[in-house]
């Protein structure tokens, strides 16, 4: 027997009608980069994304079809991811920072006909038009008066083509399943793959992001958005913010500590999310103004972070300079992404503060309609122990079920979908990442996590970052070296180091050689980047290990 209830779809358009009516003069604030910032509301979002509808269906844009972005955070965009997916057409937010080649690649494998860019970005899009045939437009993101000298097919000013193009349309009501939007992964281990999120993923993963117990996110909040839109959909906060009624506050690419400072100061945010490495240079500039000053300043209460491990040094000074709560979260391009989110329970009330830090370094707890496990190479459960390490798998409503056009066997019969990643759960279901499967040293039949090192070695005040690799030995099959970059103005001594580690890691972890850098390299995500490493190092040979004696 069905229930009697309302057959409405899930739509994107709903969220910017939502937001328009409910919260119609909520601000939405851009820096442009130049000094100047752009301001409207959401009522104003919603006139200008009627525009956007119209606008790409005069350049011929059918639902369905591909059109791609290179873009920063900034109102225009914003308009695109609303007013292309309310046509039931797909946006294909690119990210700027990877190579020319795999721009390339995602351009044509996604059958993108046009191309909204940046105008800081035209140099890029003038090296990868040739490459892409099929694309019949390229529409610079600006005022008539910025338009980028350049020869390009069907190139045009978006601000022109806004101009001659009606604020009435009405949203056509798509089946809640149709593809609204498509990202990339970032393709560190091969090419890109296509994640291709629907009208229906998008607006329960806004729904749950909302959660008290979730981002939490409120009419009374203004959300920095520092994760860019071009990675997994700025993690659904442009969607999430219209849910919610809140202040939307987009940095453009003007991401250096002292403008994010800048930015959380002036727009009174609340909340704000962002890697690891953002906060670093944030934290950084904090550290020259006055502890009073800063608290005045700053009136966040919390910040979100993921994409890598937070090291413990971040998550203390955010409560030291500001009071903020930084909550990790874990998830991927294929999860949409938030998957867990590092809440406190009613037992955790008690907690001293630093029994509080060590909790906020799991990435915790999953959101409801999600479901996560850890399983064995056979595929059997392993036990929420706090311990037992194995592979990450989850499924649920905003997980993909498949990439687009390409096959992978990263699925299984019951919809688990193989994260690559390695973790634990404890008892109360929270999760700790504790390495990417291929980065996980097998040493002598155990694994080491390279993640727990890499932790450690940042609690030295003289380290500015550090990585762990596994690397061959005669003996243990493989033994971890710890490659670390000072801090500026700061020396340790390889001994000094390790001394530091063996006090804080089991003995058969400690790594077996320390080698100082420069500098480490990052994929285009901001992520240490390990397979580099690996093959620079791929000739070193352990001082401990016996075949080198
Ligand atoms: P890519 O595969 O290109 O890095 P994603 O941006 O989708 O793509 O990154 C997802 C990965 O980031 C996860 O599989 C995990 O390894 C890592 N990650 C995300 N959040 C966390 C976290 N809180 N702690 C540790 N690792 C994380």
């Amino acid at each position: 027997m069905n229930g009697l209830m309302q057959q409405r779809q899930l739509l994107i358009s709903d969220l910017i009608e939502h937001a328009a009516s409910n919260h119609s003069d909520q601000e939405i604030v851009s820096n442009l980069g130049d000094g100047n910032f752009h301001r409207y509301t959401w009522s104003a979002a919603r006139r200008r994304s009627k525009q956007v509808a119209n606008l790409i269906q005069s350049l011929g844009v059918s639902a369905g079809q591909r059109v791609a972005t290179l873009a920063w955070n900034t109102h225009r965009h914003l308009e695109l991811y609303y007013g292309v997916a309310g046509t039931g057409a797909v946006l294909t937010t690119v990210n700027p920072r990877l190579f020319a080649e795999q721009i390339v690649y995602i351009l044509n494998h996604s059958g993108s006909t046009h191309v909204f860019f940046d105008v800081n970005l035209a140099r890029l899009v003038a090296e990868i038009a040739p490459q892409c045939p099929h694309i019949q437009g390229f529409i610079a993101l600006c005022e008539a008066d910025q338009m980028p000298d350049m020869v390009v097919p069907g190139l045009a000013c978006y601000e022109s083509l806004m101009a001659g193009c009606s604020d009435v349309y009405t949203w056509p009501q798509l089946d809640e399943n149709s593809a609204s939007s498509m990202c990339y992964t970032s393709g560190t281990t091969g090419k890109p793959k296509g994640v291709l999120y629907s009208h229906r993923s998008t607006v329960l993963h806004a729904m749950s992001t909302c959660m008290a117990d979730s981002f939490a996110i409120s009419a009374r909040d203004s959300f920095l958005l520092i994760v860019p839109m071009f990675h997994v959909n700025g993690w659904g906060v442009p969607y999430s913010s219209a849910m919610a009624g809140a202040k939307l506050v987009l940095p453009g690419s003007q991401l250096s500590g002292e403008n994010v400072y800048s930015m959380l100061r002036d727009e009174k945010c609340t909340v704000s999310c962002g890697v690891p490495t953002v906060w670093m240079s944030l934290l950084e500039y904090a550290e020259s103004v006055d502890s009073e000053q800063r608290r005045r300043d700053i009136v966040v209460t919390r910040v979100l972070s993921g994409g890598s491990a937070a090291p413990r040094r971040i998550i203390e000074k955010f409560e030291e300079y500001f009071g903020a709560y930084l909550c990790q979260a874990w998830g991927m391009t294929e999860t949409s992404p938030v998957v867990t989110v590092n809440i406190p329970l009613p037992t955790h009330n008690d907690l001293t503060l630093d029994e509080r830090f060590d909790l906020q370094m799991l990435a915790g707890r999953s959101l409801p309609g999600t479901e996560i496990a850890i399983f064995d190479d056979e595929g059997n459960r392993l036990p929420h122990d706090g311990h037992t390490t194995g592979q990450l798998k989850v499924r649920g409503p905003w997980i993909a079920r498949a990439y687009y056009n390409h096959e992978d066997d990263a699925w299984d019969a019951n919809d688990w979908f193989a994260t690559g990643d390695m973790a634990t759960l404890n008892a109360d279901g929270y999760l700790k990442i504790t390495d990417r499967a291929k980065d996980v040293i097998k040493s002598g039949g155990e694994w080491i996590s390279s993640l727990d090192l890499e932790s450690v070695a940042l609690s030295h005040p003289a380290i500015e970052e550090a990585a762990v690799i596994g690397l061959r030995h005669s003996h243990w099959q493989e033994r971890p070296l710890l490659i670390v970059v000072k801090r500026k103005g700061m020396d340790v001594t390889a001994d000094e180091m390790l001394d530091h580690m063996r006090n804080n890691v089991a003995k058969w972890w400690l790594p077996d050689d320390v080698v100082f850098v420069d500098s480490l390299p990052h994929t285009a995500t901001g992520k240490l980047y390990k397979v580099p490493l690996r093959k620079q190092f791929e000739s070193f040979r352990f001082s401990t290990d016996v075949e080198n004696a």
